[in-house]
């Protein structure tokens, strides 16, 4: 199948074909599990600024329809193309069956550079791109969030245009929008809230001592800026943190909040002065007890993977590391890996909770909604953890497994049509 050839995809099907092997998956089913249900491609023309039109690509995939609706984010980024899309779909998918959530996973795309375009463009690509996509998403069929270069504004014109469209608002079409319009309390810190969870739970599992610890956090946007705050309540120092334009590094600890500061007026950690500047390539083999990568895929490869110095890998962002990275980092056998689809979990868990409160009308106290988040993460974690040790797999091997044979369990019992 070409249609979707792309070096992340190709990624995600190796990892699916191991695991398929592992648990053997008649072939009869496997294609079935692996490609996506639907996949649509759109163009979307718009005004820019200067009164010129242009034409934008977008996308969105749809994994499976086993088990209810289909869920997923939006990533607006420059090198967006169906194939990643696709993967990135593939992996929400077992992300959601491992958390034991109603759903198939999706994902959806324009490729832009937000960082490129004003607001009121990307307002109108936003609404455009809705526009193309309204027969193929709604409460009951796929509901897409924010993902890398979207946030709760991008949902904001996402649920209007499409509530403009039925004539009644409709909160449940997305999830991820701001609390005013039927967000739900929580959502925006959801994943990097569960990343640093679970990095606590996998330090008590090592004995490791949080207050002790240093980490490096990659990426500063929604999931990297989050995770970096949560990791300074459990008492982790974060000595090195990265974005798009440049990295930066202090021993003794970056202060966050003034970080934040920096980054709100310049838009970026570059020249923020209570750290040095590093590159890229040096943040990731700083001597750290947790590395965790919150930007983009493909960044532990088989180059850096045998220099890593961390004692935890915690894959905030999807698809971090390479399949050839995966087995050097098994075969060092000394780093912990929080796999992404359970790692990141966070953000579809809380965008599950959003959606099920819209469609309830009935909101809840962000206390109850964190404490059904870590309830939820608590179960996945430690049913992943006993797998890998009871079958001797790595953490991503088990957690893959148990996503894999539910929705193949899920498929089997639903028959095939007609
Ligand atoms: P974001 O757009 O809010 O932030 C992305 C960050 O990565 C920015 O700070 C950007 O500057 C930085 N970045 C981009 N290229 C980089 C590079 N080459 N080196 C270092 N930093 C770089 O995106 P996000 O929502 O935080 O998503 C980040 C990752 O987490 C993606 O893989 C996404 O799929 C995944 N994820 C996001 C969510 C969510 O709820 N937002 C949930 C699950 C997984």
């Amino acid at each position: 199948m070409d249609l979707y050839r792309h070096p992340v995809f190709d990624m995600a099907c190796h990892q699916f074909d191991l695991v398929a092997d592992h648990l053997e998956i008649p072939t009869a089913f496997r294609d079935r599990l692996k490609y996506p249900k639907r996949a649509l491609t759109v163009a979307i023309p718009i005004h820019r600024d200067d009164g010129s039109a242009e034409v934008f690509f977008g996308y969105r995939v749809q994994h499976h329809l086993t088990l209810g609706p289909t869920k997923g984010g939006v990533r607006y980024h420059p090198d967006v193309t169906v194939g990643e899309v696709a993967a990135l779909a593939m992996w929400m998918s077992w992300k959601c069956a491992l958390a034991g959530l109603p759903y198939g996973g999706a994902k959806g795309g324009v490729t832009c550079d937000p960082r490129k375009l004003s607001t009121k463009e990307l307002e109108r690509i936003t609404r455009r791109y809705t526009q193309e996509i309204i027969p193929f998403i709604g409460p009951q069929v796929d509901i897409p969030a924010p993902d890398m270069g979207t946030n709760e504004q991008t949902m904001a014109w996402m649920m209007d245009t499409y509530s403009v469209h039925t004539g009644y608002s409709v909160p449940g079409v997305v999830t991820g929008k701001p609390v005013n319009l039927g967000g739900s309390l929580g959502r925006r810190e959801a994943t990097g809230r569960g990343v640093g969870y679970l990095i606590n739970r996998s330090m008590d599992v090592l004995n490791m001592d949080p207050t002790k610890a240093t980490a490096v956090v990659q990426g500063f946007g929604n999931v990297g800026g989050v995770t970096a705050h949560s990791l300074t309540r459990y008492g982790i120092k974060v000595t090195g943190i990265s974005d798009f334009d440049g990295a930066i590094f202090n021993s003794k600890g970056i202060d966050i909040a003034a970080l934040e500061q920096h980054v709100a007026t310049t838009r970026s950690v570059k020249g923020f002065p209570g750290a040095e500047a590093i590159s890229h390539a040096e943040l990731l083999l700083l001597p750290c007890d947790i590395l965790a990568p919150c930007a983009l895929e493909r960044q532990i490869t088989a180059d850096n993977a045998p220099h890593l110095k961390c004692r935890i890998l915690a894959e905030g962002a999807n698809g971090p590391t390479t399949p050839e990275a995966d087995v050097i980092l098994e075969r060092r056998g000394d780093v912990f890996v929080i796999p992404d689809i359970l790692c990141n979990a966070g953000g579809v868990v809380v965008s599950y909770f959003e959606w099920v409160q819209d469609l309830q009308s009935f909101f809840w106290t962000e206390s109850e909604v964190t404490d059904k988040l870590f309830r939820i993460l608590e179960g996945a974690f430690t049913q992943t953890l006993n797998l890998s040790r009871k079958r001797a797999i790595s953490m991503r091997f088990a957690a893959l497994s148990l996503g894999i044979s539910r929705v193949f369990e899920a498929k089997k019992q639903r028959g095939l049509f007609p």
